[in-house]
């Protein structure tokens, strides 16, 4: 442990010197549902002690329910509307093109992590995909020692870029492939490894949702992962550490009785209705990696591009089926705590089991290979795990017994609430 002992300041929140490396798990796509069925199993006899020993609840995910925006609530300790990541893409106005957001220059605050490092502490960020990882080492100083990676690309680590090199030696295992369960136990072995040898302050680990888009809790697979996974969660615990699970969001299955997809392309609707290039449909979930959930989630927004009003355009979205909830640009900050200059004029919210497309020319659901589409963006994915191995202090007790907690606590909880 480093000798520095002060309170650390991070957007707003002080966080003490942690008394023993702190270990946060996102658990990508770690639906409540998994960890009951995997606990009715008594497949995770280390997560069920956490549960027992520790403290456990089911948090809100922050709205929209996708990957970036939660990763970057759980590493700022802060809604959306401080950090500014509400989706993976937003339209800038000015230009009419969508921007992707994984930029470390559109996150807004400081990362926990990275101020503990400039404290003095040692620090460890490692994700499954790289398009979070810049992100999250937004203004790590690598050359002081942290580390900084993703097992996509692990096997080409360098110590100016990543703090570290020889990773799938060091590691002891292959490169794995984009769509594995290994692109997550790499993550957790890594951290393993890590805590072994070089015992850092504090370690961020986030996982993949490749298993929980393609797999239903019940089916072998699934069970298989978390299986994997509370292993390696009972390793990092031996070692010492407060252990911490929490989930970015969780996963629906969004098909019909004939495994088709429920889709609304609503992009399709406002054209026929409005037009062509009179509304702007984007989809926030969209990213390089369409292949498990053809670039289709829960959540959308659109922009007036042209005529129609936001109230207009409201009266269409509410009448058609499948539809959970649709407003406008203030009651969607309001109601979500979600950045206003990111946030379209309209934001849409599917039904539990529907999905919410641009236009179906645009999508490509080849990837599904005859698989049950599951995928998250609504209300309906933004309940997850909220898990410390340690059990809580007083103060920390009566915090979580206040009102339901928000994943973004779980830094504040696992470094300040626990004995
Ligand atoms: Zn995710």
């Amino acid at each position: 442990m480093t000798a520095a002992k002060q309170t650390v300041m991070a957007n707003g929140v002080g966080y003490r010197w942690p008394l023993r490396p702190v270990v946060v798990v996102c658990i990508d796509g770690g639906d409540p549902a998994y960890l009951r069925q995997s606990l009715a199993d008594g497949a995770v006899p280390n997560i069920a002690r956490f549960m027992k020993d520790g403290f456990s609840t089911i948090a809100d995910g922050t709205m929209p329910s996708f990957t970036c925006p939660n990763n970057m609530s759980i590493i700022t300790g802060t809604p959306a509307s401080r950090h500014g990541i509400s989706g993976n893409y937003y339209l800038d106005t000015a230009t009419g093109q969508p921007v992707v957001m994984t930029g470390p220059e559109l996150l807004r605050g400081d990362t926990i992590i990275a101020k503990f490092a400039q404290a003095g502490a040692r620090v460890v960020s490692i994700t499954a995909k790289d398009k979070l990882r810049k992100q999250l080492g937004k203004n790590l100083d690598i050359s002081q020692g942290h580390i900084s990676f993703s097992s996509e690309l692990a096997g080409r680590c360098t110590l100016t870029e990543n703090g570290i090199e020889n990773v799938l030696e060091f590691v002891g295992m292959a490169q794995p492939d984009m769509y594995s369960m290994e692109l997550s136990l790499f993550v957790l072995e890594a951290g393993i490894k890590l805590l072994e040898k070089n015992r850092p302050d504090l370690l961020y680990l986030s996982l993949t949702d490749w298993v929980q888009h393609k797999y239903a809790p019940h089916e072998p697979e699934a069970r298989r992962f978390y299986r994997e996974l509370d292993d390696r969660f009972g390793r990092l615990a031996a070692l010492d550490a407060t252990v911490a699970l929490t989930a970015d969001h969780g996963m629906s299955d969004k098909s019909n009785a004939d495994g088709e997809p429920n889709v609304i392309w609503l992009q399709d609707i406002l054209d026929s209705k409005f037009g062509k290039g009179d509304t702007k449909v984007i989809c926030p979930i969209t990213d390089a990696f369409v292949a498990h959930h053809g670039a289709l989630g829960g959540f959308v927004r659109v922009w007036c591009r042209g005529q129609a009003t936001p109230q207009q355009i409201i009266e269409v979205i509410r009448g058609i089926d499948g539809v959970d909830s649709v407003m406008d640009k203030a009651t969607a900050c309001r109601e979500f705590d979600l950045p206003p200059d990111r946030e379209g004029d309209v934001a849409v919210i599917a039904r539990v089991d529907v999905c919410i497309g641009a236009s179906a020319a645009d999508h490509d659901l080849s990837g599904l290979k005859g698989h049950r589409l599951r995928t998250h963006g609504g209300v309906s994915e933004a309940k997850v795990p909220f898990i410390v191995n340690r059990p809580l202090n007083d103060a920390y007790k009566v915090k979580a017994g206040l009102s339901t907690l928000k994943s973004y606590q779980i830094f504040d909880f696992a470094i300040n609430g626990t004995l």
